[in-house]
């Protein structure tokens, strides 16, 4: 097999990426997981995992994202941190062109690029990230203890972070923009419930005021729009699938409206030898428990549609 060629290659390492990572290389293939931040993916930024299976003891989120890490190594995967700036099939080869002109190959490909941040598209969102406005509470929240925060969105992640931020601060400030919370009922029930946790159902923000930082939001309910003074806002908005590697001239996946990947339940995209896991998939239930049962699914078929190859030209 030439140098950069190996069996199977995995494109991001979040839970679903590990997980396909370890089952592939327990069957028996050569396989090159490559990331461009650090293996874990949006694990990393969950404090609490209270829901993952098996962690009663409650590890935080970068300590599961560890063990799965060193489990994937210790079956023999291996890993590359590098950015994939392209992908393309040639015959029964997929190639990833890397950032630095470099070039991977194998028979296979699992997408496990995940989804990432929605921005609200609102004036002073960009102007003030990393300066008051944050997508992730376990990274900033400390940077904001005892101050008044706002939180913005109504889903899982909404109520999982507003949780975590008001045990910083005791002013925390929930907006969403309809007039019930879509989070799960025991999050949603858990957020309703806490005394440092002011919600704001029918609300919507409009800007996001500062001069070097975050100072006050502009908010507007039933046709009013009101100034409030603001340390930081975290927003909340849900996430953009991070597809765009199978969604070009040389390489078209057939994705759903909003842009994830369509799989068969054997975790198969609509082109032959690239597999999708984890939050970037069509219709999927986005909790790392699935992510990471999905990487098993796409590595196991992924493992048998090589073997297929192997009996014939590969
Ligand atoms: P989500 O479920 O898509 O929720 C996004 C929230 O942001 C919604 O409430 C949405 O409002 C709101 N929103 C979107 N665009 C907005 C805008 N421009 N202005 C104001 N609000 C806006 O996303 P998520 O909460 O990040 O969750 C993503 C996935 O991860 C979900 O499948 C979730 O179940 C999963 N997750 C699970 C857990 C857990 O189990 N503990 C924790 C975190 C995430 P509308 O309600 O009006 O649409």
């Amino acid at each position: 097999m030439p140098e950069n060629t190996v069996d199977l290659l995995i494109i991001g390492s979040g839970p679903a990426g590990l997980t396909a990572a370890q089952y592939g290389a327990r069957a028996n293939l050569n396989v090159l997981v490559i990331e461009q931040f650090a293996p874990g993916g949006q694990v990393l930024m969950i404090d609490d995992l209270e829901n993952y299976p098996g962690n009663a003891g409650k590890k935080k989120g970068y300590e599961i994202a560890a063990d799965m890490h060193t489990q994937a190594l210790d079956f023999g995967a291996s890993f590359l941190s590098a950015k994939v700036n392209g992908l393309k099939k040639d015959g029964e080869i997929f190639t990833a062109i890397l950032d630095s002109g470099e070039e991977r190959k194998a028979p296979a490909v699992i997408m496990a690029t995940g989804a990432a941040h929605r921005k609200l598209g609102i004036p002073g969102e960009d102007k003030f990230t990393g300066r008051g406005v944050s997508y992730c509470a376990v990274c900033d929240g400390a940077f904001f203890k005892g101050k008044k925060i706002f939180a913005i969105g109504g889903g899982d992640t909404a109520c999982t972070d507003a949780l975590y931020l008001s045990r910083l601060s005791g002013q925390v400030i929930l907006i969403h923009r309809r007039e019930k919370l879509r989070a799960q009922a025991w999050l949603a029930q858990k957020v309703l419930e806490n005394k440092n946790i002011e919600v704001r159902f029918n609300t919507i923000i409009k800007e996001i005021k500062g001069d070097k930082k975050v100072s006050a939001v502009v908010l507007e309910k039933e046709g009013r729009e009101y100034e409030e003074d603001a340390d930081a806002v975290f927003v909340f908005a849900g996430t953009v699938p991070q597809t765009s590697l199978v969604s070009t001239e040389n390489l078209k996946a057939e994705l759903d409206e909003q842009g994830y990947i369509i799989t068969s339940q054997k975790m198969e995209s609509s082109i032959p030898g690239l597999y999708a896991a984890g939050d970037l998939r069509s219709g999927t239930f986005r909790q790392v428990v699935v992510a990471a049962g999905e990487g098993a699914v796409a590595a196991h078929n992924a493992a048998e549609y090589i073997n297929k190859l192997r009996g014939t030209s590969y």
